[in-house]
């Protein structure tokens, strides 16, 4: 009986010895294994702030999900902007994102991103004339000059029935779509009240490529409002700028202090702004720039990253637009994450207490 019992275990234990596998060491999974990819991010600038956050917002993200990352900054100068693309493309980047400096001027570099395959998301800006471009992560531009539009009624009390009031106009960088996407947004908004009278373009300069700022320089702006005072503005005063960022208001708040606004006497216009910059801020505390708009680059960030990482992973991004953002070539799948207008009365709250600044910063 007990030599029974031990042939059978022996046989037993033999069996599942034999049954059980081994796997052989090239099959087995390691980390090493996993290629790290790499992520091209081209930026156009670190002359604001902004663009600076946006690049090291998304080095952290991609970072986090073990991606490699090479972030080039243009110094708004196109062609830097091309051989860096062309460079990340030579070196086999597994994606690009790219907040163009100049829209129209990446089609040729990004066709040898598609001939190798490499997608593209377009940040920030949209990339036009090209079907390279697989997504766009944005903000709602249009929403973004809606909202500097209703500040200035607002202000001024129009819908109050106050008025008439002297405004002049300033656009964004022709280059750039989103700077039409900004001013069709404000006028959307005060047009009314410029046909109807209560607001009154002292220079009557209305058009876009009248007032456009190439490539948002704000010592542009500066020497602009500064022509626009000294032709337009003698003896009478300017209730009201329609600036659509914040490097144009620094310029803006610059031409007007020289020449006396900012005292009891001759209070600051309404000044609008975008982008919650430092020194925007900053003046707004202090009294000069009046309100900017918040763009949470953590968030735009966070976006562009997800999308990429999606796509590499053979999965559909999320999109909240599929109709508005034509680049030409194609209507580009967007998501357009939501702006938040800015003043004294509320930048505590959305900038400090949401942990963008630290108070000390805006000392
Ligand atoms: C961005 C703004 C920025 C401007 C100048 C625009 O495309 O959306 O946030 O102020 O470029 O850099």
């Amino acid at each position: 009986m007990k030599k029974l019992f031990t042939c059978i275990m022996a046989t037993l234990i033999l069996f599942v010895a034999c049954s059980k596998k081994e796997t052989p060491k090239s099959e087995v999974p390691t980390e090493n294994a996993k290629a790290v990819k790499t992520i091209g991010i081209s930026m156009p600038t670190k002359s604001m702030q902004r663009w600076l956050d946006d690049g090291n917002n998304m080095v952290k993200s991609f970072e986090e999900l073990g991606y490699k990352v090479d972030l080039q900054y243009a110094e708004d100068v196109v062609e830097n902007q091309v051989s860096q693309i062309e460079n990340m493309i030579s070196k086999k980047v597994d994606a690009l994102v790219v907040a163009p400096i100049d829209g129209e001027a990446l089609s040729n570099v990004l066709e040898s991103a598609v001939a190798k395959n490499i997608p593209v998301i377009s940040y920030d800006r949209l990339i036009k004339n090209t079907d390279a471009v697989s997504y766009y992560a944005t903000f709602d531009n249009f929403q973004v000059g809606v909202l500097q539009g209703t500040y200035i009624v607002e202000k001024l009390g129009l819908k109050d029935g106050k008025g008439p009031f002297n405004i002049e106009l300033f656009a964004g960088s022709p280059d750039d779509n989103n700077a039409l996407f900004f001013f069709d947004g404000a006028m959307s908004v005060l047009k009314p009240f410029i046909d109807s009278g209560k607001l009154v373009v002292g220079s009557n300069q209305t058009v876009f490529n009248q007032i456009g700022i190439l490539r948002w320089d704000g010592a542009t702006a500066q020497s602009r409002m500064d022509n626009l005072l000294s032709a337009y503005y003698t003896g009478k005063k300017v209730d009201a700028v329609l600036s659509p960022n914040d490097s144009l208001a620094i310029g803006i708040v610059s031409s007007l202090k020289a020449i006396g606004y900012g005292t009891p006497n001759q209070p600051m216009p309404i000044i609008t702004g975008q982008d919650a910059d430092l020194p925007s801020v900053k003046s707004i505390i202090a009294g000069e720039q009046t309100a900017t708009i918040f763009k949470d680059t953590r968030v735009l960030a966070k976006r562009a990253v997800t999308m990429t990482d999606a796509v590499l992973n053979d999965k559909m991004p999320e999109v909240n637009d599929t109709k508005t953002y034509n680049n030409g070539k194609k209507i580009v799948p967007s998501f357009l994450e939501k702006p938040v207008s800015v003043d004294i009365s509320n930048y505590k709250e959305i900038l400090i207490d949401s942990g963008y600044y630290t108070e000390d910063k805006l000392k």
